[in-house]
C-alpha cells in the first residue's frame, strides 16, 4: 500500500515509517523539519530511513500550507494517511498557544480536506493522553468525559479528535484517533523527560524535577506504540478513539532511579515547584486496544530504559 506519514522525520513518525517500509509498503514522509528541537536529529532519522533502501520518499513541507498539501497528494494515490505532524509538548504550548492551535488544528483541517479531495479512505491520527486533563478516574478510559484540558496542546488534540469525527460522519472516512501515552525509546524527542535527564546526567548537570517527584506517567515503549499504529492499518474502524499506553504507571522518582541504574550515574536533583499544564498522573486503560487491535504492550520500564540508554550511549555517549 501507499502511505503518507506526516511528521515522518520525527520520533514516532520515523519509527512508524521504518515499520511500514519493513513490511513492504511505499512510504512518503512529509515534515517541515522545524526547529522545535534540533533539525539535525530529524535529518539523522531520515538518513536511517533512506539507508533501508526501500520505497521511501521524503518531502519537506508544512501541513499548514494548502498548496504544499495539494502537491503532496498529487505524488501518489495514498491508501492511508498516518498523521503525526504536530507541535508537541505541553509546557511550550502555554508560551505559544496560537502556534499550537494553528499547526495542530488548522494543519489537521487542511490535511483532512486534502485527503478528502484526493479520496483517501483512511486516516490514523495522533491524539494524546493529555486530553484527559486532571481525570479523577484512573485508569483513563476512552469513554471518560474529557472536558477539562489544562494546556493549549491538550485543547488542540481535543479539537483534532472532533475534526476527525466530522470527516468520518460527513464523508464516511475511516478515522482512528490514537491517544498516545508518554512514548519513549531510541530517537525520543530531546525535550522529553527521559532524554533530557539522560543528557543532563551525562554532563554532570542537575536535573529539574517539578513537584515532589510523585507525579506518575504511563510510559510507553516505542515498539509497543508502533505495533498499535500498524494494527490500525489492517482493518476498518469507522471512527474510533483508542488509548495506546503501557497500562502501568511509574512515578518520576522511580523513573530517575531506573535511569541512574542504567546510566551508572547518581542524579543531582534541582527541585522546582509544580508546573502549570502538568497533570498529576496518566494511566491508560488499554482494554479497547486489546479488543480492537490485539494490542499487547510488551516492554516494561526497566527494559525500555535499558534499551533507551544503550541507544543514547551509542549515539550521544
Ligand atoms: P516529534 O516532534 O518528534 O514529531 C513531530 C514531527 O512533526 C516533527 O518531525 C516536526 O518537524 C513535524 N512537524 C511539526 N509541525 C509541522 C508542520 N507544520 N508541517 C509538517 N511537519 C511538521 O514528536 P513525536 O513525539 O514523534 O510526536 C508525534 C505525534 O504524537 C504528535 O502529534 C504528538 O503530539 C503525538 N504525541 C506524542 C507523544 C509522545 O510521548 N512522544 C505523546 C502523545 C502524543
Amino acid at each position: 500500500m501507499n502511505f503518507l506519514v506526516t511528521g515522518g522525520a520525527g520520533f514516532i513518525g520515523s519509527h512508524v515509517c521504518e515499520a511500514l517500509l519493513q513490511r513492504g509498503h511505499a512510504v512518503w514522509a512529509l515534515d517541515d523539519l522545524n526547529d522545535f528541537y534540533a533539525p539535525a536529529l530529524k535529518q539523522a532519522n531520515l538518513r536511517a530511513l533512506q539507508a533501508l533502501g526501500r520505497d521511501f520518499e521524503f518531502v519537506q513541507g508544512d501541513i499548514t500550507d494548502a498548496e504544499t498539501l495539494e502537491e503532496v497528494f498529487s505524488f501518489a494515490p495514498f491508501d492511508q494517511v498516518i498523521h503525526l505532524a504536530a507541535r508537541a509538548g505541553v509546557r511550550p504550548s502555554l508560551q505559544q498557544p496560537a502556534l499550537y492551535l494553528r499547526v495542530n488544528v488548522e494543519g489537521t483541517a487542511l490535511l483532512l480536506e486534502a485527503a478528502r479531495r484526493h479520496k483517501v479512505r483512511k486516516i490514523i491520527m495522533a491524539s494524546s493522553s493529555s486530553v484527559y486533563g486532571i481525570n479523577a478516574r484512573v485508569p483513563f478510559s476512552e469513554s471518560d468525559p474529557i472536558f477539562t484540558p489544562i494546556s493549549p496542546y491538550a485543547a488542540s488534540k481535543l479539537a483534532c479528535e472532533a475534526l476527525g469525527h466530522v470527516y468520518h460522519h460527513v464523508y464516511g472516512m475511516d478515522v482512528v484517533m490514537l491517544r498516545f501515552f508518554t512514548v519513549y525509546g531510541p530517537r525520543q524527542r530531546p525535550d522529553l523527560a527521559i532524554h533530557k535527564f539522560a543528557r543532563l546526567m551525562r554532563d554532570g548537570q542537575p536535573i529539574p524535577v517539578y513537584g515532589d517527584g510523585s507525579t506518575a506517567r504511563d510510559y510507553t515503549y516505542i515498539t509497543d506504540t508502533v505495533s498499535g499504529v500498524l494494527a490500525c492499518t489492517e482493518k476498518e474502524f469507522g471512527y474510533e478513539i483508542i488509548n495506546l499506553g503501557e497500562s502501568q504507571t511509574v512515578t518520576l522518582n522511580r523513573l530517575i532511579e531506573v535511569l541512574e541504574q542504567e546510566m551508572g550515574v547518581k542524579a543531582v536533583i534541582d527541585w522546582q515547584p509544580p508546573q502549570a499544564g502538568d497533570v498529576p498522573i496518566t494511566y491508560a486503560n488499554v482494554e479497547k486496544a486489546q479488543r480492537l487491535l490485539g494490542y499487547a504492550p510488551q516492554v516494561k520500564i526497566e527494559e525500555g530504559i535499558r534499551r533507551f540508554v544503550a541507544w543514547f550511549k551509542t549515539t550521544q555517549g
